[in-house]
């Protein structure tokens, strides 16, 4: 359908800078740490407090920015994106940040996440003579700011927040402010640090230490904060409902390092790992992970096991994530050029091959292989996580029901498909436990959509995967 909006599956990264005079080179400095969460396409815009300047570009944020280009983005507060996006959504005018511009000053938009009435509201705002450029949910925000230009800007987001569903953390700025929402339900992480005077917005904690800025508080569901010269102010568009941040970022987006909600991911995933390890225990000689996201799940494995952890597999580091490519057929071949089985380490040996995840279950059909081509003489996989049956609507693209694999299959079929000669998943309670760590779990769980079903919004039709039925 032309000019549809797709779900763009914007598991993207979003950093932040306001008060410092070299608020460009940081901003590029906290992309790169927060570069896992996309790595198709990178900008930045900078202001100085009479204009805005932007440069983005397709590719990884080093290829993207120059140390000139950088120098050009003068200004005491920029705004960055790192963006991830499938096929077909990738075009230059998608890459954010978007800035748009009008004779009352510019407003620059990045988004992490998925609008689950995008669709509604475009259809709504071209009814109404909206013309609009991109396919992407953060023209559909942008434009609805722009309706309700007849109130101050902050009252405007608030009202144009309040008209859209989904996931998203937001980070938005004018010439003299910047401003930072989360969901009221906090689906995405997005977080507040402070660096002498200045500011700093970061999707993950990581992007903090990085360049030596102290990590202040979580962005609260609900809540928009806008920073400006005066200082920062907390306000609240939507009232309080529970928080239900996405399960997938402690299993495989955010980075190990990174605290979410001031839970350390590697530790979260070595807990999936030792959980792991008691429901699903086997004999076997050495555990291995599959790198880099699944090593603190392999550890928790062998720690709880007995089995000593062993480097069976080992990761070319300059091919980045299999997901990258955009066709199955290139995904494949991805997988071949990142990944080599230790065979010293292998041979003759039973392996248990943690991983964190089963999406299509291509990498760990190629994986199993590569073991016993290597002479592993049996392979346990284990996956720190439950299948993946339903669709992300929240923006990660953890694919479509027809291509997940475990969408209709059971265990078995799967253990099957990628030759393991045991296959177990963590299930959904040891994963919640893993995180939450008993009582807090009945206050705080997490979304857990894709393994369990149960959405923590209304879906919409036409959302991320307009084909498929709820
Ligand atoms: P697959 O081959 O499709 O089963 O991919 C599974 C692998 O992809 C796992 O090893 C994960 O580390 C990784 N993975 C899981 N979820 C995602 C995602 N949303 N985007 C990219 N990679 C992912
Ligand atoms: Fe995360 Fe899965 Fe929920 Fe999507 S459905 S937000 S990937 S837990």
């Amino acid at each position: 359908m032309p000019g549809e909006i797709k779900g763009l599956n914007e598991e993207c990264g979003i950093f932040g800078v306001w008060g410092h005079p070299d608020s460009a080179q940081l901003t590029y400095y906290g992309l790169h740490a927060l570069q896992h969460r996309g790595q198709e396409g990178a900008g930045i815009v900078t202001t100085d407090g009479k204009q805005m300047k932007l440069h983005k570009g397709h590719g990884l944020i080093n290829e993207v920015f120059s140390q000139n280009q950088l120098q050009e983005l003068k200004g005491h507060a920029s705004a960055g994106h790192v963006r991830y996006a499938t096929a077909g959504d990738g075009g230059y005018e998608n890459i954010q940040p978007l800035v748009f511009r009008s004779q009352t000053g510019s407003l620059a938009l990045a988004h992490n996440g998925n609008l689950v009435n995008a669709h509604a509201l475009k259809s709504q705002l071209e009814g109404q003579g909206s013309i609009l450029t991109t396919t992407s949910d953060t023209e559909v925000v942008a434009h609805l700011i722009k309706r309700a230009r007849h109130l101050p800007l902050d009252e405007a987001i608030m009202e144009a927040l309040s008209m859209i569903k989904g996931a998203y953390a937001f980070l938005l700025m004018t010439e003299d402010q910047m401003f930072v929402a989360n969901d009221p339900r906090g689906l995405r992480p997005i977080s507040l640090g402070q660096m002498g005077d200045a500011w700093v917005v970061s999707s993950e904690t990581c992007g903090f230490d990085v360049i030596g800025a102290t990590h202040e508080r979580e962005v609260k569901p609900g809540e928009l904060v806008v920073i400006s010269n005066e200082g920062v102010e907390a306000k609240r568009y939507a009232s309080p409902i529970q928080r239900t941040l996405c399960s997938m970022e402690y299993v495989y987006f955010s980075r190990p390092d990174s605290n979410l909600d001031g839970k350390n991911v590697h530790a979260s995933r070595k807990r999936m790992g030792k959980a792991l390890a008691k429901e699903a225990p086997v004999e076997a000689d050495v555990v291995t992970g599959v790198p880099d996201s699944s090593i603190s799940a392999a550890i928790g494995y062998a720690e709880e096991s007995g089995i000593p952890y062993e480097l069976g597999l080992i990761k070319n580091r300059y091919v980045g994530r299999t997901f990258i490519q955009p066709s199955q057929e290139l995904r494949e071949q991805g997988v071949k050029m990142k990944l080599s089985a230790v065979r010293g380490i292998v041979e003759g040996k039973r392996v248990v091959m943690v991983d964190d995840s089963i999406v299509r279950g291509t990498t760990s059909r190629r994986i199993v292989q590569m073991l016993k081509d290597a002479g592993a003489s049996e392979v346990h996989v284990r996956i720190a996580s439950p299948p993946i049956k339903n669709p992300c609507y929240y923006g990660i693209d953890t694919a479509n029901s027809g291509e997940l694999i475990a969408s209709n299959r059971s265990v078995e079929e799967i253990e099957e498909q990628i030759g393991a000669d045991s296959l177990t998943f963590l299930s959904p309670d040891g994963l919640n436990e893993a995180i939450y760590q008993g009582e807090e779990s009945i206050e705080h769980g997490g979304c857990m959509a894709c393994f369990t079903g149960n959405y923590p919004t209304e879906i919409y039709p036409n959302t991320a995967h307009p084909y498929e039925k709820l």
